[in-house]
């Protein structure tokens, strides 16, 4: 079936609802794979930045500080600074939507603390995530998609996208295919923003929904647009034990404190000024040093997250949500009890490269891809560098979606839809028929599950050569293995055996990019700690990786581009301490 929009965005969460919200006087089409609520912005807990200062003095050049400093100086600083200036005006930009944030005592927009965020460079942890109790994202994604369907935006839920279009060289389309009849949809249009979020569901251990796969980073890596900093990805420190489900850093802003076998509040002796709110990377390594050092609870691989000082008042009103998560996982009370907690997999620093209009490039030139943007968890601006700062994911979904959303309102002005490529659906077809017609035997949870293990076993929060050769060994036999895979239902209807084939496909391909950047990178910098490279390595180092999808299968090129400083001896790269 054929569509024609101005601009098709495929993903609704914060970001492609962002976006659409900029265009209401273009003919948008927003595809979804899951409904549209059910986007993993909803799951998001803590909170979304910026410098308002409601609760005590805070500018956005000190955010702009925490961003580069957390992001160990592999944050393009131009767009830091758009991130946190622009902030200001997003959040009161949702505000006005109707987004229901805590409140003041006098009724301005209530803050409180998080990790890495401080006050006049770094003295002290300052308060500025904004937030609705510990369900900010969820009020964030309602909000967005009640405008959306005021605005009268054209849902395609349950569509799952599945190839780009690109002819003349510019992005003029995607193919997808409907998930309820298994029909194949190409959808032709001026523009295309990619907002389709992470690929945490290729550890074992993740925060992330069952959704988050990567398919857009794989769709994009597979038309030849590189992938930028791969080996970027963020470990929270806080994961429900065993499971992985986030218990919010929002836990540690509200005064909780991690615990170790020993009775001992033990980030005070890593961290003494920022503590148990020192950066992400920092605080999953500390617990990784604790388990190692045989300081786990009972010898075992994970420590205590205590929240119990904090009283029931505070935690049923600040915490009701990740409180009860506690309790039904594990069965513990957190008023009463510590919480199990290691690190689990949780956000993407890298994704699609793009300008700091959203638009995707392609190269170390910057070149742009005209038609085609990115936003949001999906997209690498880059503003989160080698470690994003806690509730700086939904402050760059709404920032920089809005900004491609405006962008795109410009584009489809100036220009018209250029013809769609010959047989458009070809490609996706062909992935579509091999996954229906083969007779390999091979089972695509098997391959799944072996990836999983994988990942967390050697591309995790420490790596090494040789663990990550041995993972690169195994990706690139699961890749071979993925060709045989045959599925037993061979219905259209609703076919989920086929969506999770479709979607390990796009889990294999950002794992592999993944791998080839971390073995690259010989140098340790925020979430890549190498334990052959201990240093951060600017001399050599100070540049962000591009992965390409070579020609022939299980190759990859690597480039790299440079990491854009601006001539202010405050942002200058020095050795991060808290
Ligand atoms: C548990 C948890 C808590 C978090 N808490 C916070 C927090 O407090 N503060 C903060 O700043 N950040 C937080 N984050 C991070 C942040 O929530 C995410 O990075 C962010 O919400 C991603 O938003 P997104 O719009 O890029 O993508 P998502 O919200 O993940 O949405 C992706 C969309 O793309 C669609 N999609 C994907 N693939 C396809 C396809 N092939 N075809 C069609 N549609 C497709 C999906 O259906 C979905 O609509 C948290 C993350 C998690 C997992």
């Amino acid at each position: 079936m054929y569509h024609k929009h101005d601009v098709i965005i495929v993903g609704s969460g914060g970001a492609g609802l962002m976006a659409a919200m900029q265009l209401p006087h273009a003919s948008v089409a927003v595809l979804s794979k899951v409904y549209p609520t059910r986007s993993h912005t909803g799951a998001a807990q803590g909170g979304v930045a910026a410098a308002l200062g409601n609760q005590e003095e805070d500018h956005w050049k000190w955010h702009m500080y925490d961003t580069v400093k957390g992001g160990d100086y592999l944050v393009d600083q131009p767009a830091a600074e758009i991130l946190t200036r622009e902030a200001i005006d997003a959040v009161y930009e949702l505000e006005h939507r109707g987004l229901p944030f805590n409140r003041t005592a006098d009724g301005r927009i209530d803050q409180r603390r998080f990790g890495g965020h401080s006050r006049n460079f770094g003295e002290a942890p300052v308060r500025r995530s904004c937030y609705a109790a510990d369900r900010t994202g969820h009020m964030i994604l309602q909000t967005m998609y009640q405008n959306a369907i005021k605005n009268e935006v054209n849902f395609f839920n349950e569509f799952l996208a599945l190839d780009l279009l690109i002819n003349e060289d510019r992005v003029c389309g995607v193919v997808a295919i409907e998930i309820r009849t298994g029909e194949i949809h190409t959808f032709h249009a001026k523009a295309v923003l990619f907002a389709t979020g992470g690929y945490g569901r290729a550890w074992r251990v993740t925060s992330n929904a069952f959704a988050c796969m990567g398919d857009g980073m794989s769709i994009a890596y597979r038309r030849g647009i590189p992938l930028e900093d791969m080996e970027m990805y963020q470990f929270h420190p806080t994961g429900i034990y065993k499971v992985g489900v986030l218990l919010s850093e929002a836990a540690r802003g509200e005064g909780g404190k991690l615990l170790n076998d020993k009775g001992e509040y033990f980030m005070e002796r890593y961290m003494p000024t920022m503590k148990d709110l020192a950066p992400r990377d920092i605080v999953s390594r500390c617990i990784v040093q604790e388990i190692k050092e045989g300081r786990g609870i009972h010898g075992k691989d994970y420590v205590y997250l205590d929240v119990r000082h904090l009283g029931k008042k505070v935690i049923d009103e600040k915490l009701p949500d990740i409180t009860d998560f506690a309790r039904n996982y594990l069965g513990v009370e957190p008023i009463t009890e510590p919480v199990p907690i290691h690190p689990t997999a949780h956000y993407a620093m890298g994704g699609i490269p793009t300008d700091i209009e959203g638009r995707v490039v392609t190269d170390a030139q910057w070149t742009p891809i005209p038609g085609f943007y990115a936003a949001g968890e999906v997209a690498c601006v880059s503003v989160h560098g080698a470690n994003r700062l806690g509730t700086n994911s939904l402050v760059d979904l709404i920032v920089f979606g809005r900004r491609a959303g405006k962008h795109m309102a410009k584009f489809i002005q100036e220009n018209d839809h250029v013809p769609l490529p010959s047989q458009p659906e070809d490609f996706a077809r062909e992935q579509i028929s091999r996954l229906y017609t083969t007779t390999g035997g091979e089972s695509a949870s098997r391959i799944r599950s072996e990836l999983q293990n994988e990942m967390i076993d050697k591309v995790f929060v420490e790596r090494n050569e040789d663990g990550l050769h041995e993972a690169l060994d195994s990706i690139d036999e699961l890749q071979d293995a993925y060709k045989k895979v045959q599925l037993q239902d061979k219905g259209k209807r609703f076919n989920t055996e086929l969506v999770e084939a479709l979607e390990l496909g796009f889990l294999l391909d950002c794992a592999e990019a993944t791998i080839h950047g971390a073995m690259a990178r010989k140098e340790s910098r925020g979430a890549h700690f190498r334990l052959d490279y201990p240093k951060r390595d600017d001399a050599n180092w100070l540049k962000h990786t591009l992965a390409y999808k070579g020609t022939k299968a299980h190759d990859v090129r690597l480039e790299y581009k440079d990491v854009i400083l601006i001539d202010d001896p405050v942002f200058a790269p020095k050795e991060r301490k808290y």
